[in-house]
């Protein structure tokens, strides 16, 4: 495999080599081959079981721990990096696009803080799974190529079987990287960076000095409404949308409390930790509004006059809120496949989710039901009936297509993802992974043969907790 140096001409501070610790008895539980396809990579399963635990180094390039600041539900960590995750270096794709390839649970770093740096079995299957499972769906997302089990248990409440996943993304610059630089005064480092990702992410950028700082915070609003919008229209709650878990990219990343809506509620929180719903469904737009507040604060130290960086910087920090309810009306008026805008749609929208809140209705399956609805008898909630007949009169022979490539008939549910890590959990292996693998691959299909992964959870995951 080659790998490439990445991150460390930037700042000295950014990357630091780290390397990770051997494992007892690594093998290889997942191995993502469509995803391999895409790389030349050696597809020894002894080979990729000692390097993808971090048992043995295939090359020259030295690992690294990335340094990093956060905001954790709202309070500021001004050094948090990898705690354990090893970046291995840079893999060059087939189209020559560099991708990290990262280890995370191979032992501590010098970001650890006491931590041990490891990762239980449940975990490492789950970002691999939902990952997948988002790929899926269209969602931006950071891939994962590999589960490997390490032979070890790793500490925790029971202690668990460990494994490392090994996680494959276009970059590691979050906004928690800006952060980190300008609050270590790294000024020069910050310019880098910005320099950095936009070669990486947003290469139509063109202009220069002051100009350029403000398209590139424009072009990462911009990518973060896409991503929270792609996240609102399946019923996806990230749960840990700290700036640290907040990629430039616009790549989803960090799937430890992520959980997916049954019942539409704004409110919805799995999160064992969010007590307050900082990260509820129905809030994850104003995170992303003030996440970007945050990059926007880090780009400050570029200009040369503070006062007016804020006056420059403002209005696009500002201008979150108009975008998102553009694209937010947009994605409604997709998933109940109304053509063009009229008077009275909005309150059409409203009308449905009011109703489907007080009726406790699945998100996922009405939507889906809606949309079969046009093409055949499909049962809808009888609730709903009133409203349906006067969506009826806004629907065209269009609306069926527009709405079957917006409107999962399935989704990753909770349940079932618990369903399987508990089998993970207890046997190192499952047994149900491959049908629920080939459902979730298709998600916008409707197929009857697999309607039991379409149901919702008895009891509504009313007691459903993530850590
Ligand atoms: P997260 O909430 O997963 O985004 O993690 C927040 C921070 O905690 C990051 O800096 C992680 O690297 C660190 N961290 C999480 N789990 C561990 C662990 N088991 N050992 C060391 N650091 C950890
Ligand atoms: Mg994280
Ligand atoms: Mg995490």
């Amino acid at each position: 495999m080659k790998l490439q140096t990445r991150y460390t001409d930037i700042s000295e501070l950014l990357a630091i080599k780290d390397m990770p610790s051997a494992v007892a008895e690594p093998q290889l539980l997942l191995f993502n081959d469509k995803l391999a396809d895409n790389f030349a990579i050696n597809r020894d399963s002894e080979f990729l079981a000692k390097l993808l635990s971090g048992s043995t180094i295939d090359n020259d390039v030295a690992p690294v721990a990335l340094g990093y600041s956060g905001h954790q539900f709202g309070h500021f960590s001004p050094r948090l990096g990898d705690g354990r995750a090893h970046l291995l270096g840079a893999i060059a794709d087939k189209d020559g696009t560099l991708w990290d390839l990262q280890l995370k649970g191979a032992g501590a770093t010098v970001f650890s803080r006491g931590g041990d740096g490891r990762c239980a079995i449940g975990p490492a299957v789950r970002e691999y799974i939902m990952s997948e499972a988002l790929y899926a769906l269209g969602i931006a997302t950071t891939r994962f190529l590999a589960v490997v089990t390490t032979g070890e248990m790793v500490y925790r409440q029971p202690p668990r079987p460990g494994a490392v996943v090994t996680r494959l993304a276009k970059s590691h610059i979050r906004v928690g990287s800006f952060q980190y630089l300008a609050t270590q005064g790294d000024i020069e480092g910050l310019e880098k960076l910005v320099d950095y990702a936009i070669n990486c992410h947003f290469p139509d950028i063109s202009s220069t000095g002051e100009q350029r700082y403000i398209e590139f915070l424009t072009a990462v609003l911009d990518k973060q409404i896409e991503l929270v919008i792609s996240w609102m229209r399946i019923g996806f709650i990230h749960g840990v949308m700290n700036t640290d878990n907040t990629l430039i990219s616009g790549e989803t990343i960090d799937y430890g409390p992520c959980a997916m809506m049954n019942q539409f509620d704004l409110d919805t929180v799995f999160s064992s930790i969010d007590h307050q719903g900082r990260y509820a469904f129905g809030n994850q737009p104003n995170i992303a509004n003030w996440n970007i507040a945050r990059l926007a604060e880090s780009l400050i130290p570029l200009f040369a006059d503070q006062e007016s960086a804020v006056e420059k910087l403002s209005p696009v920090v500002n201008g979150f809120a108009a975008k998102f309810n553009d694209a937010f009306n947009t994605m409604w008026q997709q998933k109940l496949g109304l053509a063009g805008q009229q008077e009275g749609d909005h309150a059409l929208v409203s009308e449905l989710l009011s109703l489907m809140k007080q009726h406790q209705l699945d998100y996922t399956n009405t939507f889906n039901a809606l949309t079969e609805s046009l093409v055949r008898d499909f049962a809808i909630d009888s609730q709903l009936k009133g409203w349906v007949s006067k969506w009826r009169l806004r629907t065209s022979s269009e609306s069926y297509s527009t709405m079957r490539a917006v409107n999962p008939a399935v989704i990753p549910r909770n349940h079932n993802i618990e369903m399987i890590l508990a089998e993970y959990e207890q046997t190192a292996q499952s047994v149900s992974l491959d049908e629920f693998m080939k459902v979730i691959k298709a998600p916008y299909k409707y197929e009857e043969q697999f309607a039991a992964w379409y149901q919702p959870p008895k009891e509504g995951d009313c007691n459903y907790q993530t850590f």
